[in-house]
């Protein structure tokens, strides 16, 4: 069942191919570059799951789930909790992550 550990693994995989934000495009800095103690910063690398978010149903197995998963800097990723964000479509969240390749979003690359 995944995990931690699995995520983690796969946020390295995503970083290396395209350590851009999904949604603001900024350039992402790896978790390993941030002390422990120290303040995140808001460019910080962070696993998002476009499944979760994106469903209110949420009916896809969780095999599904664990590929639906983009890189988002800390900020986006906190933004993306509000409820203007939530209520938005899946396709306009979708537009929102304008040039993101489609084969890394997918895990078709893995
Ligand atoms: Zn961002």
């Amino acid at each position: 069942m995944g995990g931690t550990k699995t995520l983690r693994r796969r946020r390295d995989n995503l970083f290396k191919q395209h350590p851009y934000c999904c949604w603001c495009k900024c350039k992402l800095l790896h978790p390993k570059f941030v002390k422990k103690g120290d303040t995140q910063p808001d460019n910080m690398a962070t696993i998002d799951h476009l499944r979760n978010r994106l469903d209110s149903d949420r009916k896809e197995p969780n095999t599904e789930s664990q590929s639906r998963t983009v890189l988002s800097c800390k900020k986006c990723n906190q933004d993306r909790g509000d409820e203007s964000v939530k209520s938005l479509t899946k396709e306009q969240l979708w537009s929102r992550s304008g040039s993101y390749p489609l084969s890394i979003i997918t895990g078709e690359n893995e």
